[in-house]
């Protein structure tokens, strides 16, 4: 079985030795093509006003200077253009990828342009608090989880253009409470702060801040599942058709 890593926290990202060390568990046929830089935030972005660069670092190990979408995208028309990949895993991102963050996220975008590309693909993202990211192991519940998450999604038949989003909860391994089947939660209120301060010349500048979001937790989400300790395995679809409005609308533009 072929696998392709990427991630958005970058080449070099901790995360991404964690995914690794995971999909060894699986396969040997192991590839890398991750962005450069971190592009955390990035969402599906594909850099179209610019070139970008293949970097390679070694045998089956590449980072593309663009974004985690750039990265899939190289992957699979590029450097495994003639034998292309039976799984491609995304991550381990530093933090959650939960509920409304996933649109935001490049590590499940970097899945989405995989399963885009008819490849199955799985988001993981390592829940954090700032006690849990502190600690001596802060992937460690990605680290003992993984594989028993993916042993069941890798031959799970799935619908085409559907991805899987995991989430590890922040606790240590010896306290993950298992695997739930979730659904996507959504948190209450729009997301972040945005902060004003000035650079050395005086001038202006805002910077986006990630403060704790307010959310309920409806039952069967994925935020509920990580709260209650759980893994959360999360199938995502990429129609986002809203059906019952198509009638709706329909009937409003008919006549
Ligand atoms: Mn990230």
């Amino acid at each position: 079985m072929r696998i392709l890593l990427t991630n958005d926290d970058g080449y070099h990202a901790p995360g991404l030795e964690v995914l690794e060390a995971i999909a060894r568990q699986f396969s040997d046929d192991i590839w890398v093509c991750a962005p450069s830089e971190e592009q955390s935030g990035a969402g599906h972005a594909l850099t179209l006003n610019r070139p970008v660069r293949l970097v390679k670092f070694a045998e089956r190990r590449f980072a593309v200077t663009g974004t985690p979408t750039d990265s899939v995208v190289m992957a699979l028309r590029q450097v495994l253009d003639d034998c292309p990949p039976d799984l491609i895993l995304s991550g381990v991102n530093r933090g959650a990828n939960l509920a409304d963050d996933i649109t935001y996220s490049g590590t499940v975008s970097a899945a989405i342009e995989g399963a885009l590309a008819g490849v199955r693909s799985i988001a993981l993202s390592q829940v954090h608090t700032p006690q849990s990211l502190a600690s001596n192991a802060p992937f460690e519940a990605a680290s003992e989880w993984g594989a028993k998450v993916l042993a069941p999604l890798i031959d799970t038949p799935l619908a085409a253009r559907t991805l899987i989003n995991v989430n590890f909860p922040p606790v240590a391994a010896a306290d993950v409470k298992g695997i739930r089947v979730t659904r996507q939660g959504f948190h209450d209120y729009a997301r972040g702060t945005v902060v004003e301060g000035k650079d050395p010349r005086g001038f202006k500048y805002y910077w986006f801040g990630l403060d704790p979001i307010e959310h309920t937790l409806d039952h069967g989400t994925d935020l509920e599942a990580i709260e209650e300790g759980f893994v959360s395995v999360t199938p995502l679809q990429l129609d986002l058709t809203h059906y019952s409005t198509i009638g709706v609308l329909a009937e409003r533009f008919s006549g």
